[in-house]
């Protein structure tokens, strides 16, 4: 059995609540709360909530860009959580990001041969200047552009071709895991799936890993074999992406879900419909997390987290309606 490239143990991010002229810690915010999951080489996991479920903090926390307050990070087989951050070196290599946002992801101020080439630079993996170039012209027609875009400045490229030369510079360093934080929420619809279809692409030429995070349940069931819904900080369902689409069994699941494809007539009675925001990680509700907007609540859901457990073979689901 292939060993996981990206294995994440019980992942916990707290931040303190800080009150008063003293400014005393008087609780904390869990913002992931003991989350865990693993990646095996060329493949791809999704993880998708709404807006302030946790999942950018969760993937800042493993990249080490913010310090997890528990769990492991094991990285190609070494446990990197407790590493000092001038040895993270080789995952900061092996583990690239895409961000949302395409436009203030490059610099308008410098050439695209420039913001491509950075990592190279940092990293000094090419000998020399023309080597150089000609990667970042490979680079470029990797995804879809032509090598002399190199010349041009951010400005003249339209938002898709900018999440192109992002991607480009994902794989400057020739990253093992490719991490998409939105990667196309901030694209029309019709160019989102020419930039999916590039990078699924990407993933067979390179044996890529990507983790992706999105509030899209489409998006990511497009992208991904594997899906986790988190919500205030916990996965309240797992498993693989067509199970998920064809057979989802949390409320939370199947409200997201019915949000983004179109309702079967057949089907309109199970349809579950999403009321209010989620609630502040600050004073999260008690019991199950999502009791303030499930239709199908029970007075033990007020008083009783449920626990993620396999209901059907690699299908998990927190809830108490399964118990
Ligand atoms: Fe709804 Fe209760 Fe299940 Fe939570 S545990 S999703 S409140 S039924």
């Amino acid at each position: 059995m292939t060993d996981p490239i990206l294995k994440v143990e019980a992942l916990e991010k707290r931040f303190p609540i800080k009150k008063g002229l003293f400014r005393k810690t008087v609780g904390h915010v869990h913002a992931v709360d003991g989350i865990s999951f693993e990646i095996k080489p060329g493949q791809s996991l999704g993880l998708v909530g709404e807006s302030g479920c946790g999942k950018s903090t969760a993937v800042k926390s493993l990249l080490r860009l913010i310090e997890p307050s528990g769990g492991k990070i094991i990285f190609n087989g070494v446990d990197v959580t407790h590493q000092s951050l001038d040895s993270l070196r080789q995952l900061r290599q092996d583990l690239q990001i895409i961000f949302q946002d395409p436009y203030s992801s490059l610099n308008p101020r410098l050439k695209i041969s420039r913001s491509v080439g950075e990592p190279m630079d940092v990293f000094k993996t090419c000998a020399s200047r023309e080597e150089r170039r000609e990667r970042i012209g490979s680079l470029l027609e990797k995804v879809g552009l032509r090598p002399e875009f190199a010349d041009r400045y951010p400005h003249e490229f339209s938002g898709g071709q900018r999440q192109r030369i992002c991607i480009a510079r994902a794989l400057a360093l020739n990253p093992k895991v490719i991490i998409g934080d939105e990667p196309v929420s901030a694209l029309d619809v019709s160019i989102q799936a020419q930039v999916i279809n590039l990078m699924k692409k990407l993933q067979r030429e390179f044996s890529l890993s990507y983790l992706i995070i999105s509030h899209d349940l489409a998006v990511v069931e497009h992208m991904c074999d594997w899906i986790c819904v988190m919500y205030l900080g916990r996965f309240v369902e797992t498993a693989a992406d067509k199970e998920m689409v064809k057979n989802p069994l949390h409320p939370y699941t199947r409200a997201l879900l019915s949000s983004v494809y179109e309702p079967d007539p057949a089907q309109e009675h199970k349809r579950t419909m999403l009321e209010g925001d989620v609630p502040s990680p600050i004073n999260p509700p008690p019991g199950c997390h999502f009791h303030t907007r499930c239709p199908h609540k029970k007075k033990v859901c007020t008083k009783e987290a449920p626990k993620l457990k396999e209901i059907v073979p690699d299908h998990m689901v927190a809830c108490h309606l399964y118990e």
